[in-house]
């Protein structure tokens, strides 16, 4: 079991940085596969104790307006835990959530949000608004922001970038 690792002075930042930057580089590999079907690119994974859930957008293939990356990691561990509870979970992201889903992480209790890029446009963790530290929160969830930041924040440009130029057909996007 990968045991919860909190900053002290026995387990210092660097280490939790690591696995923040490990964990996001994997979502960022689920993006991008996600993108090769048209999909806009956001990875997510969700670790609580043994379990590991990799999701990533699936709104278009489904098509749901809900399917973001991580509703589908929430539903999957609550199904496979048989529990809508995830006390204890860590949900990486490869961008800052929507009010939608930050909306969703807060109702399952999960422990903590890393996440990539900041949306500017979009993001309910302080970049619009800040739903984590609302007045409708009733669970503290621990946020850390822009991990790998600039290779998180490239992978959805590039992919708009595509988009707009008229690759629509998904087989002609590439990451840089
Ligand atoms: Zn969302």
């Amino acid at each position: 079991m990968r045991p919860t690792i909190t900053p002290t002075p026995e387990a210092p930042l660097d280490q939790l940085d690591l696995e923040d930057e490990k964990q996001i580089r994997r979502a960022m590999e689920l993006a991008d596969e996600a993108a090769h079907h048209g999909e806009v690119p956001v990875g997510a994974v969700l670790i609580i104790g043994d379990l590991v859930i990799e999701t990533a957008n699936e709104r278009e293939r489904r098509p749901d307006p809900t399917a973001h990356a991580e509703i589908l990691a929430l539903r999957e561990a609550a199904r496979r835990l048989g529990s809508w509870r995830l006390s204890g979970a860590t949900v990486y992201v490869t961008k800052e959530p929507c009010p939608m889903c930050a909306g969703a992480l807060i109702a399952a209790r999960v422990a903590r949000v890393v996440f990539g890029a900041y949306d500017a446009k979009g993001g309910a963790a302080g970049s619009v608004i800040d739903l984590f530290n609302g007045a409708a929160v009733f669970h503290w969830v621990e946020i850390t922001g822009g991990v790998c930041e600039s290779e998180a924040a490239q992978q959805l440009q590039d992919f708009f970038r595509h988009r707009r130029q008229g690759a629509s057909n998904p087989e002609r996007y590439h990451r840089r």
